[in-house]
């Protein structure tokens, strides 16, 4: 469908869409054009579970304060339930439905044996201290209880929560288990810090899969990624891996964007060092006297990549316009909404979408679980391969039903992991 039907149908109420109604228009979109059963069609549309709990959490203070806290379990035909968890103010059931249900789609995809689940708390991590929220995480993993667990559903970092989350996570889980099961339940949650069993390779995961499929379309375009100028939105563990990662091509990273603001630099700015001052003072705002910019001069700017790698809805009818680059590899989840993505395709602006782009810290979750289940370690060489194989293979797909259905590589993402889907539910059938 062209950009101004979209646009037409969807009205300037589009925008204020909900990210699940994004979600939903999607999967319309796809399971029309490959004509999915009507009746399988029916089933994916809706999750599966959806937990809410209200939890109570002692502050510094002594005060008690309420937590609403979320897991939604979309679907679990392939295996476990999967997906991370996000602390963020803006959480709320419709954007962990949406987050869950993509988690399906990129199980699909890259073919691991995972269902798709999210979950998060909503609240602001930066208005706590380390102990508050070390409480907080606890607190909620202990009034999840069994809806979490090794080969149920297994948790992940996400929008502000990294591998110390996942350990205190992991630690209250084994603490409420039986002694005699403890050991074998370390793959309740990935993304875990080294030491407790965490993988190689799982901390800069989401970054070398964008940067896997961006070499991808580069060797497609005949576009030399030495000569590439990027952008980034997001400076966190996706948005600082993916640019670091990429510097390490000879491309140059001219413009960064995050919740301090946003700063550009014709010449380049060092993507290793910018990391270590965000660690230092938590973003990117002053840094090294780089010229500040607007929000609207950052998405603006000309530049050859932009990485979106921090949160949805970002790519609009508003801003889709105002991109200046030749491509858009999507980290974050969701950062183009419908409206957004039939302006890029009507621009000649081509999309990694965000369902392939961003599924490598799936991926090497997964390889992680492994090597829990086994009791392996894996070298880092061994995790960068197979994550490069795995969603190379994955690329490979979407490109070929983009070809054979003549559609956008979102919908052809979306085609590749319905069709999976379809199969699965054929072979298997409905019980009873
Ligand atoms: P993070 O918390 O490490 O970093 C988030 C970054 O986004 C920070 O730099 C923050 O300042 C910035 N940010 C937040 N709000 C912003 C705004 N309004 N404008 C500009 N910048 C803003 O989170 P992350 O793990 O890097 O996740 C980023 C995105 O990638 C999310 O959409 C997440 O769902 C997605 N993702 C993460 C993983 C993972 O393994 N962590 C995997 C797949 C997808």
């Amino acid at each position: 469908m062209e950009a101004k039907a979209v646009l037409s149908q969807r009205g300037a109420q589009a925008q204020k869409a909900s990210l699940y109604e994004n979600v939903r228009w999607q999967y319309n979109k796809a399971a029309d054009l490959m004509e999915l059963d009507k009746e399988i069609r029916k089933i994916l549309a809706m999750t599966e579970n959806e937990i809410i709990v209200h939890f109570p959490v002692k502050m510094d203070d002594g005060h008690i304060e309420m937590f609403a806290g979320y897991r939604v379990q979309h679907n679990s035909i392939f295996g476990p339930y999967k997906g991370g968890l996000r602390y963020h103010p803006s959480v709320d059931i419709d954007e962990i439905r949406a987050l869950a249900t993509w988690m399906t789609w990129k199980g699909a995809i890259t073919d691991i044996p995972f269902g798709g689940a999210k979950g998060g708390i909503q609240f602001d991590p930066s208005q706590h201290s380390h102990n508050e929220v070390e409480r907080i995480t606890r607190r909620f993993t202990f009034a999840l209880g069994n809806n979490i667990g090794p080969e149920y559903d297994i948790p992940a970092p996400d929008v502000n929560t990294n591998a110390q989350i996942m350990a205190w996570l992991l630690d209250t889980y084994l603490s409420t288990m039986p002694p005699h099961e403890r050991q074998r339940c370390t793959h309740v949650v990935t993304g875990k810090p080294i030491e407790s069993g965490g993988s190689l390779g799982r901390d800069k995961a989401t970054g070398q899969g964008i940067v896997f499929t961006i070499e991808e379309w580069a060797k497609d375009n005949n576009f030399d990624l030495s000569k590439a100028t990027y952008t980034v939105q997001g400076f966190g563990n996706v948005g600082s891996w993916a640019s670091r990662l990429l510097m390490s091509h000879g491309a140059k990273l001219v413009a960064v964007e995050d919740i301090t603001g946003a700063i550009a630099n014709r010449n380049g700015i060092d993507s290793n060092d910018l990391a270590r001052y965000v660690a230092k003072t938590g973003g990117v705002a002053g840094y090294q006297g780089d010229n500040p910019i607007s929000h609207e001069t950052f998405m603006k700017l000309k530049a050859d990549i932009f990485i979106p790698a921090a949160m949805e809805n970002q790519i609009t009818t508003d801003t889709a316009p105002w991109l200046n680059v030749k491509v858009v590899a999507e980290g974050a989840n969701g950062p183009t909404n419908p409206d957004g993505d039939a302006i890029l395709k009507d621009r000649g602006i081509d999309v990694i979408p965000d369902i392939l782009c961003n599924s490598g810290g799936v991926i090497v979750s997964y390889f992680e679980w492994l090597q829990n289940k086994r009791s392996e370690f894996w070298e880092l060489e061994e995790v960068d391969s197979k994550l490069r194989k795995k969603i190379t293979r994955a690329y490979e797909k979407v490109r070929d039903a983009a070809k054979e259905y003549n559609a956008d590589w979102r919908t052809a993402a979306y085609i590749v992991a319905l069709t999976r889907l379809e199969k699965v539910y054929k072979e298997r059938g409905i019980f009873p």
